[in-house]
């Protein structure tokens, strides 16, 4: 696996590859690598040429009272493991690379970044979009493969794509879970065995919804109520919000129906986690 930490160097690559008609799949993270970066990988393997992982924490996309500073950063067993899965090239900019002083120019989703994870973590969306659209522009990737977990993320990306008319395919991956339902994050680390235990109780209650809305259930008031009630037991749950969404554009539902999205996000202890269920 070939490192590559500026901007010329990746570009110059990519533009190669181009050249010699190779279709090349990309995987934004921003490391601490867990099993669900790997099945995105799994997948770009599978359909691409050439595979090109970024880890980059990216400082725009947190807000200045979150977890930057401590956001789990373990580069050497990252790179063993990107190497077993044999990618290609890992890009691994720093800060003044992507955001050189005098740095202005965001891309802002308009209406979705208010909303959900967007209400709770003002400017979170337009960190994320301009991010991506960097990376998109270094890389200049024919799929790009992003994890369902960030379901939000997903459509924001997809928008996008569409609105800006970028030449990439976005591909999105189904959450990957521990064997007890625990969806993986890079997150989990922060999580006592307590608090891990407890977390649990986040896909419990998306399972619960679910089951509630195709035995028929049309009410969203009652099933995220309902919802809640199973959360309360957990005192280490800290309840954001439980929204039950549509699943294109993520307007929130009057009616629950199949074509619906249930995304929650809470905080166990102080490590925020989020979830989300499709019907
Ligand atoms: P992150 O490093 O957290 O920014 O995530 C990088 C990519 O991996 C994003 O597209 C995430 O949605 C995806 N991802 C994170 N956790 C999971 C998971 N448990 N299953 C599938 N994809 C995931």
């Amino acid at each position: 696996m070939k490192i590559i930490a500026s901007v010329q160097g990746m570009q110059k690559i990519t533009s190669d590859l181009h050249k010699k008609s190779k279709t090349i799949g990309f995987i934004p993270t921003m490391g601490a690598l867990h099993k669900g970066h790997l099945k995105l990988i799994s997948e770009s393997k599978k359909n691409n040429d050439i595979t090109v992982v970024s880890i980059f924490v990216n400082p725009a996309q947190f807000s200045p009272t979150e977890d930057l500073a401590r956001y789990p950063r373990p580069l050497e067993h990252d790179k063993k493991l990107l190497e077993q899965e044999k990618v290609d090239y890992l890009f691994h900019p720093n800060v003044k690379t992507m955001y050189p002083n005098g740095f202005q120019t965001y891309v802002t989703p308009n209406n979705l970044s208010n909303i959900l994870e967007g209400k709770s973590r003002p400017g979170h969306f337009a960190g994320v979009a301009t991010i991506v659209l960097k990376l998109f522009n270094l890389v200049n990737p024919t799929n790009a493969y992003f994890g369902q977990k960030d379901f939000q993320q997903c459509i924001v990306i997809k928008q996008m794509v569409r609105d800006l008319n970028l030449p990439v395919k976005i591909n999105i991956v189904p959450t990957v879970r521990d064997k007890d339902g625990l969806a993986l994050s890079s997150r989990n680390v922060f999580l006592s065995s307590q608090e891990r235990l407890q977390a649990l109780s986040l896909y419990q209650s998306l399972l619960l919804g679910k089951k509630l809305i195709l035995a028929g259930n049309k009410n969203v008031k009652k099933i995220k109520a309902e919802m809640n009630n199973y959360l309360q037991k957990y005192k280490l749950i800290r309840l954001d919000y439980i929204e039950i969404c549509n699943i294109e554009d993520l307007s929130i539902v009057k009616v629950a129906s199949k074509k619906a999205v249930i995304l929650i996000t809470a905080f166990v202890g102080k490590t925020r986690l989020i979830d989300n269920i499709i019907i």
